[in-house]
């Protein structure tokens, strides 16, 4: 009889699983655990949303375990140790895990390969689970990452892509293996309260839909704030509950330039967690310093404190923010207006900015979201790092109509566009009907301040 534990990390689902998939051909028994980490915890990335989301895809994965025979085993503590202590219970020969990218998923790697191989167990890192090509796989002569999408993107275009696994038909799970009992949703305070439901069958039931009906707009129509016209699918992604390698696939089989656009979408992904792998230190430090001096005063610890809690004058920002606040979610467009609006308007750090989107975001994600947001602030991988976005500009082309504004800010919800995105143009008692912040800095003058600073930079 031989048995093989798979420890899931972000890679929460049955279908196209190829470490689950690997050892429930391979073994007559699997060990399916999950470990939840208290570093994960102390290193902030607990936030409520995920800890929510986590729960209903662990419920799920459960569920689908369930329906081929088996279930899911969970355990606390440090993931090396607890996977030792199963190996050592059900005599494992082989560990099943998907290829992590970060410096901490990394290292996790390593502790386990050395522990569990001083132990006469095989250690298998399966590539292509959480990503469509593996880091490392398409590089530049010379360099062991790509530092620009677009050259990326043509390679990556060009790489094969495998097809998916169908999910296991039978998993056996040995009797003996004890689990702790099922994180819940409802036990974790916090939440927003927008926040979608997580788990793999939301996930593949998201999909299905969205390729059916909804991708062939999705040129047109991805930057139309109002519209929602997006997928919707990134915290499936970050959650591994969907496989990229088969959004992938079943978008190239539904084609069209829809798809094509969804598809190169994806490709950032793969793009960021390529430049995370090779330079994970910037997670934290500047990918390319330009020697900012960012404003860290009392007064920009209070603008700072206005963009979270979305008053800071400007209503595209603000309803972009109360969006993230109420559902854990922000649109691709708002990520990009606020950041840009936090680094560049107000020069506050993008390290503040990330840290805000990281305690909500249910996708937040430190290749996504650090390094989006280092794109933004021109210390990453942007090849014109002082653009700035004008929010006024951003709201007249994006929200033309103010429907996006209307619905997350309702102080100005009967102001008509284009008034709505520029309320301090209201002058005497039309003005004081809004109970509405003024804006915290003049555009130009936000502007002056940051091309100073780069310059002195
Ligand atoms: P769609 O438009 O439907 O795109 C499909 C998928 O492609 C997404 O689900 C996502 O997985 C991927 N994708 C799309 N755009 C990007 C991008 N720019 N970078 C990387 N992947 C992308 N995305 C995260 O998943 N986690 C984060 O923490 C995150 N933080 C961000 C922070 C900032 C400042 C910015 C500007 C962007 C950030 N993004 C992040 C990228 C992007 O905004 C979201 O992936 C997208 O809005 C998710 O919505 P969707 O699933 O409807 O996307």
């Amino acid at each position: 009889m031989t048995v093989s534990v798979v420890l899931f990390t972000s890679d929460l689902r049955v279908h196209d699983h190829p470490p689950l998939r690997a050892a429930a051909e391979g073994a007559h028994e699997v060990v399916p655990l999950f470990v939840r980490d208290p570093a994960v915890d102390r290193a902030g990335f607990a936030a409520p949303n995920r800890l929510a989301f986590l729960a209903d895809c662990l419920a799920d994965l459960d569920q689908g375990l369930a329906d081929r025979g088996g279930r899911l085993v969970v355990r606390d503590g440090d993931p090396v140790a607890e996977v030792r202590a199963v190996v050592r219970q059900v005599q494992a020969d082989e560990v099943h895990v998907a290829a992590g990218h970060s410096a901490f998923a990394q290292a996790r790697q390593e502790r386990l390969r050395h522990a569990l191989e001083a132990d006469g167990c095989r250690v298998y890192v399966h590539d292509a689970v959480t990503t469509v090509v593996p880091p490392g796989d398409v590089t530049p002569q010379g360099s062991d990452h790509y530092a620009v999408f677009t050259p990326y993107y043509r390679r990556w275009c060009d790489e094969p892509v495998r097809r998916p696994f169908p999910a296991p038909r039978v998993v056996r799970v040995p009797t003996e293996v004890r689990s702790e009992k099922l994180p819940v949703r409802t036990a974790v305070p916090g939440v927003s309260p927008g926040l979608a439901v997580g788990g793999e069958s939301e996930g593949r039931k998201r999909l299905a839909s969205w390729l059916s009906r909804h991708v062939d707009t999705y040129e047109d129509l991805h930057d139309d704030l109002a519209g929602d016209a997006t997928s919707r699918l990134s915290p499936y992604l970050h959650f591994g509950a969907l496989s990229p390698v088969e959004a992938v696939h079943r978008a190239r089989t539904r084609g069209g330039a829809g798809a094509e656009a969804f598809i190169r979408q994806l490709c950032w992904r793969d793009f960021y967690q390529q430049v995370l792998a090779a330079r994970p230190g910037t997670a934290a430090d500047d990918y390319r310093p330009r020697h900012d001096g960012w404003r860290r005063d009392a007064d920009a610890r209070a603008d700072l404190q206005a963009w979270r809690e979305g008053r800071t004058g400007y209503p595209i920002v603000d309803a972009s923010m109360r969006q993230l606040a109420h559902e854990g979610w922000m649109h691709n467009r708002g990520r990009l207006i606020t950041a840009s609006f936090l680094t560049k308007t107000l020069y506050i750090d993008w390290r503040e900015g990330a840290r805000h989107f990281l305690d909500l975001l249910v996708d937040g994600d430190v290749a996504n979201n650090q390094l989006n947001w280092q794109w933004v602030a021109g210390t990453g991988t942007d090849t014109r790092p002082n653009r700035v976005l004008n929010p006024v500009r951003q709201a007249l082309r994006y929200d033309p109509d103010g429907d996006f504004v209307h619905r997350w800010v309702p102080e100005l919800a009967d102001l008509p566009a284009p008034a709505v995105h520029q309320p301090w143009n209201l002058t005497g008692l039309d003005r004081a009907r809004y109970d509405y912040p003024d804006p915290l800095v003049g555009l130009a003058d936000g502007l002056a301040r940051f091309r100073q600073a780069r310059e002195a930079g």
